[in-house]
């Protein structure tokens, strides 16, 4: 497939500077750049932008977890804000059931029939009328009950399914076989709230993702495979696995549509950081010739991951990609300092600054605020750092992450230690040639507009040597050479 692109490619000054150069006219075949010359007048009108247009690098978003991504999309949270009488009740599960693909499960957590005026649970009657569409599982917030729609009456054991109250949707005590029996049912809507998710990141402008979740093995790896090879997900996708271990039956399961990237360990405290369990995990890493990502958020844990890095044999094999601590959301300078010197890479979310600034307003002291997520230090102690939107954690639109690194103003305006912000150019690193390089990539420090690259960029709405990376906004995305519209807003 060829594809021609017209635009003004953004790069970095030598001063450090956002500049746009002259505009070029690129040719795409079968995914990768072939030809790129300055546009000129006499230049067929043809593809995508003109010759006004900006062209920026595709991003990569380094730490998501697609599957609950595509998960999460399915499901409805009522906990933070329950609805006050079934009329709001039925016409929040109407409006959700609206965003779901025709025939999937619209699960819903944290309800209870106890905040409802009416003080009663919805009958089948209502239920049906509100979602005819999707199988609809209400689950009790205590977790011992669900109430279900005829849908989902429908597609359950039939055992299962005379259990329910009479009459009415009701099921009690029976959580665990319900969860399977609307699980293993429904893969098929998994992979098409996949394919969402795959279509909301090249809508944003993204075209490299790591799936860096602890409990991915090849089953999971299989199915992201499968959605690559459908198409559901135009990225380059890298997986982690949650032990050397499962490697082999992994590489299988990849079929080459997907890269395994390293093993994923989680230390949620400096213990499980110096049990020798974690130790012979990353051992067993190092033997495969694998990375080892390694999720720490408090201080205690930076420290004992590090240590537990440094003990471990030296790692096999030619894959040069680095081990890295994901997340250090709080790092005081004398793990900085350690960090610099010791050849770990660091996959840090500031997009947290922004979506949970208020709680790290509340809960970290001020004069922490400069260790929440210190990007500039990290980066001058020669710390190589990219970033990840976590999602589902936070939404995984990039421009989180770059108002996060630029400003460091919480959604609530405030500013958390202003003397970490880095420039837009920086920012954009962060999630461009930085995170190539985390991964190892042989062409990282290349420019990303030559011939023989991926045709992964952007065409971009705004001018972000203008208006800042926080007007980040794609028109069009290309990734691997396909077109893909961009996001409404
Ligand atoms: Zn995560």
């Amino acid at each position: 497939m060829r594809l021609v692109v017209t635009g003004r490619p953004l790069s970095r000054a030598r001063g450090g500077a956002l500049v746009l150069g002259g505009p070029v006219r690129l040719e795409s075949r079968r995914g990768r750049i072939e030809r790129v010359q300055p546009w000129t007048h006499r230049c067929a009108v043809e593809g995508e932008g003109s010759a006004e247009a900006i062209l920026a690098p595709a991003l990569s978003d380094s730490h998501a977890h697609l599957v609950a991504a595509a998960s999460a999309r399915t499901a409805l949270d009522l906990a933070a804000e329950p609805a006050r009488d079934l009329p709001a009740l039925l016409a929040r599960l109407r409006a959700h059931s609206e965003r779901l693909p025709s025939g999937s499960w619209l699960r819903v957590r944290g309800y209870d029939e106890f905040h409802l005026t009416e003080r009663r649970h919805p009958t089948l009657g209502e239920l049906d009328a509100a979602v005819p569409a999707h199988a609809l599982r209400l689950r009790h917030a205590t977790l011992h009950a669900s109430v279900l729609n005829t849908r989902a009456l429908d597609r359950i054991d039939p055992a299962l399914r005379s259990m329910a109250v009479v009459g009415d949707g009701l099921l009690v005590g029976q959580e665990e076989v319900l969860s399977r029996s609307s699980a293993d049912r429904d893969s098929h809507a998994l992979v098409r709230a996949i394919a969402l998710i795959g279509s909301e990141l090249a809508s944003l402008g993204i075209g490299c993702v790591d799936d860096i979740t602890a409990s991915n093995d090849a089953g999971r790896v299989g199915l992201l495979a499968d959605a690559v090879e459908s198409g559901a997900l135009p990225q380059r996708i890298r997986v982690w696995l949650r032990d050397a271990d499962d490697l082999s039956a992994a590489r299988v399961a990849a079929r080459g549509h997907v890269e395994i990237a390293g093993v994923k360990l989680l230390a949620t405290n400096e213990e499980d950081a110096r049990t020798s369990e974690f130790r012979t995990a990353i051992s067993r890493a190092r033997d495969a010739g694998m990375p080892v990502a390694i999720h720490a958020v408090e201080p205690d844990v930076v420290g004992g991951a590090l240590d537990a890095l440094a003990g471990a044999p030296q790692r096999r094999g030619a894959v040069v990609a680095l081990d890295r601590l994901e997340h250090c959301s709080l790092c005081p300078p004398h793990l900085i300092e350690r960090l610099g010197a010791s050849r770990v890479a660091v996959v840090t979310q500031p997009g947290f600054l922004v979506a949970r600034g208020p709680k790290y307003r509340r809960e970290v002291e001020a004069p922490l605020w400069p260790w929440l997520y210190p990007i500039r230090s990290l980066r001058r102690a020669g710390v190589l750092v990219a970033t990840g939107s976590d999602a589902p954690v936070i939404s995984p639109d990039p421009r989180l992450g770059f108002v996060g690194a630029t400003t460091r103003r919480s959604s609530d305006g405030v500013v958390l230690g202003d003397g970490e912000t880095i420039s837009d150019a920086e920012a954009l690193d962060l999630c461009t040639r930085a995170a190539a390089r985390v991964r190892g990539d042989a062409d990282a420090d290349l420019p990303w507009l030559r011939l023989g690259a991926r045709a992964d960029l952007v065409l971009l709405r705004d001018d972000p040597t203008r208006g800042g990376l926080g007007s980040w906004r794609a028109a069009r995305t290309v990734i691997g050479g396909r077109v893909w519209a961009g996001a409404a807003s």
